[in-house]
């Protein structure tokens, strides 16, 4: 899943993790888990993400590649906040294949800025996320802008990517999605 801050790509990730029965794999959220216990890459990666800054690539896909070859993995998967640069596109594009798999689908989750501005706001209110001050916002927007957007086009040169309205309720967006991936003949297994 792709998508700037505040689309809404972690809410969607748990749902459709448990629809389709895979795994949600948030780069993000295994960075937050290691700053909460402050292991070793947690006291590395604390500041960088308070400030809204990309992880570097090494420790960013070394973190990926340790999740995907985790048993769960095997079935299929879900990717959250991962990739975000040209270097992770290709550093993932080398792991799949050494798996003998390839992505299925690009979900881009689209909300204009004001919109994820506002949510992002509001989750600071709930959550206290250090990186979810109006600053560090804007920076991770802009950040996203220039680092990741740019990836939608190379995976749209493979015909991968499905693009969905962020906007409107929880539901309705994962319904959206869920069209969207039976599209690329993906179905959720019965339940
Ligand atoms: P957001 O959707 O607001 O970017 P995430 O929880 O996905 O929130 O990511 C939070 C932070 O974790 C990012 O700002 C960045 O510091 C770090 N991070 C997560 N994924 C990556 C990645 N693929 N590459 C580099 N840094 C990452």
């Amino acid at each position: 899943m792709i998508g700037p801050p505040g689309a809404g790509k972690g809410t969607q990730a748990v749902i459709l993790a448990s629809t389709y029965k895979i795994p949600a794999i948030s780069t993000g959220d295994i960075f937050r888990s290691n700053v909460a216990n402050e292991t070793e890459l947690g006291l590395q990666v604390k500041a960088i993400m308070a400030a809204g800054e990309y992880v570097p690539d090494s420790l960013t896909n070394a973190v990926v590649e340790s999740r995907l070859s985790e048993s769960d993995a095997k079935a299929g998967f879900l990717l959250d906040g991962y990739p975000r640069t040209t270097d992770q596109v290709h550093e993932l594009d080398r792991m799949l294949t050494a798996h003998g798999t390839a992505l299925s689908v690009v979900v881009l989750i689209t909300a204009d800025t004001d919109e994820v501005v506002s949510r992002l706001l509001n989750r600071a209110g709930v959550e206290g996320r250090a990186d979810d001050t109006e600053t560090v916002i804007r920076h991770r927007l802009a950040l996203y802008e220039e680092q990741t957007a740019p990836l939608i086009a190379l995976y749209a040169a493979r015909n991968w990517v499905v693009t969905v309205d962020g906007l409107g309720a929880v539901d309705d967006v994962t319904s959206r999605i869920v069209s969207a991936l039976a599209t690329k003949g993906i179905a959720a297994p019965a339940a």
